[in-house]
């Protein structure tokens, strides 16, 4: 927090919608006088000692302002090229992917009562990318389960829970056929639970989590589960389909110091510079965001707004089905505010 009572939050634009949705945010933020200052970054990978790297002025700033939000960047298929959010991911040890799936009201979707959250752990597993080729023909990839990373994001996982009032924790897992490694996060999961007596605990196979949570949403509002990388990975964006799919969907990836906020749609070349973007992926990122700073009346706030604005209908975007550009969405929640 600056001597003006201003907040600094590092804003990473992205690419393709990414900055049509980030002004979106710029100018409901502005109406709201919601008390942050953006400070854009551009990580667009330089070369380093032969190496595609994040620019050292984009990490400097999220160290310094603890806190980003960040639009989605394209992904360069081909050999040689990392993923930037794994590297970002990496580099700030990211390690729990909160996700959480509300059904919004006013936007039609099979089920009109969905209020869980999904916590993934970011760092390992089957995403550890240690593979080798064992003979020609036979590929081996390891998942690699931590004591150490499981139990960090499974302590988070309580106090999430804790933090936004819901009493139930509940591990995802298939311990019943990798029994080592989803054993051991399983185990962790018993014992870690003992140090937080008011919230209770279970678990469930992978399988039967998928086919309950389509066949009927409810019994998992009261609940946030926590799992594994790729578990995390398949069943957050099944439950997003849930509530509507990407274009509503918000994420933080949190780590010990350092936090990202971003919506988990991809850039989306096809409408890019069009005016067309959905920003309340990005939005919602963003309310996350100032949750986690505290920032709860700003926050409330502008949720207020969004979802009046959904469920008027008048001035949606195309992919929920409207007519309107992105500025005429932002220019409809600032007058909702
Ligand atoms: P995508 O999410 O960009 O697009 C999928 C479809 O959803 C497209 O038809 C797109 O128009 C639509 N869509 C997505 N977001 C929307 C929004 N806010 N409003 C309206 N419509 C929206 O997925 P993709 O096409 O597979 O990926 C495009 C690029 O994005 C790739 O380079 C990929 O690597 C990258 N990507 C980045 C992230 C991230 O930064 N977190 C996540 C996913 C994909």
């Amino acid at each position: 927090k600056g001597s003006d009572g201003k907040y600094t939050v590092t804003l990473i634009e992205g690419d393709g919608i990414g900055p049509e949705i980030a002004q979106s945010v710029k100018d409901i933020y502005s109406a709201a006088n919601v008390p942050i200052k953006w400070e854009s970054v551009d990580v667009t990978p330089t070369l380093k000692d032969g190496k595609t790297v994040i620019p050292d002025e984009a990490i400097d700033s999220v160290r310094r302002n603890y806190v980003a939000l960040k639009g989605p960047l394209a992904t360069p298929v081909g050999k040689g090229h990392v993923s930037l959010n794994l590297t970002l991911r990496r580099t700030f040890n990211l390690f729990a992917n909160v996700r959480p799936c509300k059904s919004i009201q006013g936007y039609k979707t099979p089920y009109d009562n969905v209020d869980t959250v999904l916590i993934r752990e970011n760092t390992e597993g089957e995403y550890s990318g240690i593979e080798h080729v064992v003979v020609d023909g036979v590929v081996q990839s390891i998942k690699l389960i931590t004591r150490e990373a499981s139990e960090r994001v499974l302590r988070f996982a309580f106090q999430y829970a804790q933090s936004v009032g819901k009493p139930k924790v509940r591990v995802v897992h298939k311990a019943t056929i990798m029994k080592m490694s989803d054993g051991l996060f399983l185990n962790l999961g018993r014992e870690i639970a003992k140090d937080y007596p008011d919230v209770e605990f279970d678990a469930e196979l992978l399988d039967n989590a998928c086919l309950k949570v389509v066949t009927d949403p409810t019994p998992y509002n009261d609940k946030v589960l926590v799992m594994p990388n790729l578990y995390g990975d398949i069943l957050s964006d099944m439950c997003a389909g849930l509530i509507g799919g990407l274009g509503l969907t918000p994420s933080g990836n949190i780590g010990d110091e350092c936090s990202i906020f971003e919506a988990v749609h991809g850039s989306a070349p096809d409408i890019a510079g069009k005016g067309l973007a959905n920003p309340t992926a990005l939005l919602l990122s963003s309310i996350m965001m100032l949750q986690h700073m505290g920032l709860h009346e700003h926050a409330n706030k502008i949720q207020a707004a969004i979802f009046k604005t959904l469920a008027e209908g008048k001035t949606i975007t195309g992919d929920l089905g409207g007519k309107s550009k992105t500025h005429e969405y932002a220019g409809a929640v600032i007058k909702n505010l």
